[in-house]
């Protein structure tokens, strides 16, 4: 590991060879280890093995990329039914208990938590992938890296050593209130920071209304990272905190299932590159699972190609996206993703799909606003409508029903549908903004789409 950190500084790629391989290669090389996961799946779960016996199908039938698509899909709520179940990790679990060194565990706001267990090994890969995502945005070894993600339970948690291992200085806050932040902030004068993106903006108000110059008293910052949010891919909501705090602003995504971070931006930010020699990503339609094609909107569907301890196969995220296997810019050849929002957060209306991303792209970009919002779905007469609350910026003096009429006017253009209304409220008025997570979205359909 130690030498790792003596990687060039101005070298480009952290894992050049692996990070620019061409895909035909890439594609050999994910074949041969889909192979290898697939088999010790089969030969160490009790739920793999039973699975795939009901479906007629062995480890050896997969010969290529494609034939993965003969493989049954799970879903959190396989790992829900097979925790526990036989041992403490229960039937997904590959490896005996005592070779387990970390667990994670999903924030189970959609129900039971589930167990994410690691290997060394797979702790190891985990971190490796981290220090590549982290390089990819400009860390290197002369940072310091504020790690303001939490620590208890979450898997974005270990994240910090990733940092550590390409050798920028770790910084362990976590999930603090605000003014404890703020403090190591200026105390520290970190370069780096990773939270979700309401949390950056949310401490951006709060260092303003504490008589602070985001972009002066805190100018030794020059990256934020954002994850957990869909914010973090919304170009305008990236807009609105870089010019905040006057810092370039990447996205990564990640899942409690498998890492942190799962794909990160690069300079270009059209898209996260999936470390595709790690993990598998396939786009499948929602209602019927069949295999889309790349570039359709679908559920986001990953395989992981080197996990001992739990081997994710198929794993339905509930996260509607698309993939881009084009060339980037950057020279990585590996699949950026695009990630519209969660499945269950998506509503229709007059036949549109709409996802609370879309809203959020035209309340950061319309002036005038603090940026706060919060949209209510519900049904009336057998259609379902929403209705969007925002904020007006402290200090305008635009009249609410001149503000809710021009917001109205851009939903309808940016989205295609108009809100059933727009309430406008005066700053800070709102009460969504919460710390690390916000609530914004309530959902009073009868009957999900
Ligand atoms: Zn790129």
């Amino acid at each position: 590991m130690r030498d790792l950190r003596r990687r060039d500084p101005d070298q480009k790629y952290y894992d050049p060879e692996i990070e620019t391989m061409p895909r035909a290669e890439l594609e050999e090389l994910q074949l041969g280890k889909l192979q290898d996961e697939l088999k010790f799946a089969y030969e160490h779960s009790p739920y793999y093995k039973r699975a795939w016996d009901a479906a007629g199908v062995k480890p050896e039938d997969i010969k290529t990329l494609k034939d993965l698509e003969r493989i049954p899909f799970t879903n959190k709520q396989t790992e829900r039914d097979c925790q526990g179940v036989g041992s403490f990790f229960g039937e997904l679990c590959c490896v005996p208990e005592e070779e387990v060194v970390y667990m994670a565990t999903s924030s189970g706001s959609t129900g039971v938590p589930t167990m994410s267990p690691f290997t060394q090994d797979d702790f190891d890969d985990f971190q490796h992938a981290q220090s590549r995502l982290f390089w990819q945005t400009g860390m290197r070894r002369n940072d310091r890296y504020l790690h303001g993600m939490n620590f208890a339970l979450y898997v974005g948690g270990p994240d910090v050593i990733g940092a550590q291992e390409l050798g920028a200085l770790g910084i362990w806050v976590g999930a603090v209130p605000s003014a404890r932040l703020l403090w190591a902030m200026k105390q520290y004068q970190p370069t780096f920071m990773w939270s979700s993106p309401s949390y950056a903006w949310l401490l951006g108000q709060k260092a303003i209304e504490q008589g602070y110059d985001p972009k002066k008293d805190f100018g030794s910052f020059k990256t934020f990272i954002i994850s957990g949010e869909p914010g973090g891919s919304i170009s305008t909501t990236r807009k609105a905190i870089e010019d905040l705090w006057g810092v370039s602003v990447y996205d990564f995504f990640g899942l409690s299932d498998i890492y942190g971070a799962c794909a990160g931006m690069c300079e270009y930010k059209d898209g996260l590159h999936i470390i595709e020699d790690q993990i598998l990503v396939e786009v499948v339609d929602p209602n019927t699972g069949e295999v889309l094609p790349e570039g359709e909107k679908g559920e986001l569907t990953y395989t992981t190609l080197s996990k001992r301890a739990r081997p994710t196969i198929r794993f339905r995220s509930g996260d509607i996206g698309w993939i881009d296997k084009t060339p980037c810019k950057c020279g990585r050849t590996h699949t950026r993703i695009h990630v519209s929002g969660r499945k269950d957060e998506m509503f229709i209306v007059s036949a549109v799909n709409v996802f609370p991303s879309d809203i959020e792209h035209v309340v950061r970009n319309e002036k005038g606003l603090t940026g706060e919002y919060r949209i209510r779905v519900y049904d009336k007469n057998y259609t379902t409508k929403y209705e969007v609350s925002v904020e007006r910026a402290f200090g305008s003096d635009e009249p609410y029903d001149q503000i809710a009429k021009r917001v109205e006017g851009a939903l309808k253009t940016h989205t295609g549908v108009r809100p059933a209304k727009v309430i406008v409220y005066d700053t800070g008025k709102l009460g969504v903004s919460a710390e690390h997570k916000a609530k914004r979205f309530i959902d009073e359909r009868k009957h999900n789409n």
